[in-house]
C-alpha cells in the first residue's frame, strides 16, 4: 500500500481564504478589525522565521498584525508590562508570546499574564482547563491543526482508536482532549511509556508530537492508519544544507499507512492557519458576536 498525502499546504491556504472571508464579512458588518499581537523575545533564528510568516499571514487575512520584538535580556517585569498594555489595547484580540522564551524568564508567569479571551495559543490554564472539562475554549494552534488534517481523511473519528505520543502542554495533551471530543478512543503514550510499537499496532490514527527523528517505524503501523506527524527535527546534511524530518520514518511508514502528513507540507503548514481562526473567535467572542463560521 501507498499512503494517500494528506497536503497540509493545500488545506491551510483553503483555511487562510475561509478566515480572509470571514474577516471581511466582520469587518463589513460589525466594523471589527481583528488584530494579533505577536511578542518575541530574543533573536532565536527559528523563532523570527515563525514570526515572520505569521505577520504576514495575519495581514493576508486582513487582520491588524502587531509585532513587538525584545531584547533576550528583557527583564521579566518588562515583558510582564507589555502583555498588561496589550491586554487593555482595544485593536488587540489575540496575544501569542513565541516560545521558547530565554531561561532567564519564567514562562509559565508570563502565560499566565496574558488574558485569557485573547490567549491565542491556547496555554492559559483557564483555557487548558475549560479545554480538559469539554467546555469551549480557545486551544492550541497545532492540534486544531491535527484534528483538521484527519478530517480531511475520516469526516468523523467517532468509535476510532487513537494514539497520541507526546504528552506536552503544547501538542499531546490539547490533542488528547480534542480527540475526546470527537468521540475518539485515546492512548497517550510517553518516554515512560512501555510497549509503544505494540500501542501503535492497534490504532487507526496515529500522532507524532515527540521531537526524535523518525522514531515511529513502517512495522509499528496498522495497515490502512492514518498517520499525523508533527514533530519537526532539523540536521544539517553532507551538503552542508539544513533539512527538516519529522518523527515518522516517512518512506517506511507511507507503505504501510492509509494516509499520512509530509515534513514539511504537513502539520507545519496548519498551526499558523489555526492561530488566524483564534484569533477571528477571540475577536468575535470580545465584541459579543456569533462564532465565525471558521
Ligand atoms: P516536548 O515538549 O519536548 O514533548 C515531547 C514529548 O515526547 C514528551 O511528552 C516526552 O515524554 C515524549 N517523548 C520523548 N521521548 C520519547 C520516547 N522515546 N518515546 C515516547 N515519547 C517520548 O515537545 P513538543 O513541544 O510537544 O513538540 C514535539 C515535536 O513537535 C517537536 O519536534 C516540535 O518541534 C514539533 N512541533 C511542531 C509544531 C508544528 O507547528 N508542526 C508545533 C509544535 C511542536 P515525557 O513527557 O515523558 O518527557
Amino acid at each position: 500500500m501507498t499512503a494517500r498525502i494528506i497536503d497540509g499546504r493545500r488545506i491551510a491556504a483553503e483555511l487562510r481564504a475561509r478566515v480572509a472571508l470571514e474577516v471581511a464579512r466582520v469587518q463589513h458588518e460589525s466594523k471589527l478589525t481583528p488584530g494579533l499581537a505577536v511578542v518575541l523575545v530574543g533573536d532565536d533564528p527559528a523563532s523570527q522565521v515563525y514570526v515572520r510568516s505569521k505577520h504576514k499571514q495575519t495581514q493576508e487575512a486582513g487582520m491588524a498584525s502587531f509585532e513587538h520584538v525584545l531584547p533576550a535580556d528583557v527583564a521579566q517585569s518588562d515583558l510582564l508590562a507589555l502583555i498588561a498594555r496589550l491586554n487593555r489595547d482595544p485593536l488587540v484580540h489575540g496575544i501569542l508570546v513565541q516560545l521558547p522564551l530565554p531561561k532567564s524568564l519564567h514562562t509559565e508567569t508570563v502565560i499566565n499574564a496574558i488574558d485569557p479571551a485573547k490567549d491565542v495559543d491556547g496555554l492559559h490554564p483557564n483555557n487548558a482547563g475549560r479545554l480538559a472539562g469539554g467546555y469551549a475554549a480557545l486551544s492550541p494552534c497545532t492540534p486544531l491543526g491535527c484534528i483538521i488534517l484527519t478530517k480531511s481523511v475520516h469526516p468523523s473519528l467517532e468509535g476510532m482508536d487513537a494514539i497520541v505520543i507526546g504528552r506536552s502542554n503544547l501538542v499531546g495533551r490539547p490533542l488528547l482532549q480534542l480527540l475526546l471530543n470527537e468521540n475518539a478512543t485515546v492512548t497517550i503514550a510517553h518516554s515512560r511509556s512501555r510497549g509503544l510499537a505494540q500501542l501503535c499496532a492497534r490504532a487507526d490514527l496515529v500522532y507524532a508530537a515527540v521531537g526524535r527523528a523518525e522514531m515511529v517505524r513502517g512495522d509499528w503501523i496498522k495497515p490502512g492508519a492514518t498517520v499525523i506527524d508533527v514533530g519537526i527535527n532539523r540536521f544539517t546534511g553532507a551538503d552542508g544544507k539544513t533539512k527538516l524530518v519529522g518523527d515518522v520514518a516517512f518512506a517506511e511508514v507511507s507503505q504501510v499507512a492509509g494516509a499520512i502528513t509530509p515534513v514539511p507540507g504537513g502539520v507545519g503548514q496548519m498551526t499558523v492557519a489555526c492561530l488566524l481562526v483564534n484569533t477571528l473567535r477571540a475577536a468575535c467572542a470580545i465584541h459579543g458576536l456569533p462564532k465565525p463560521g471558521v
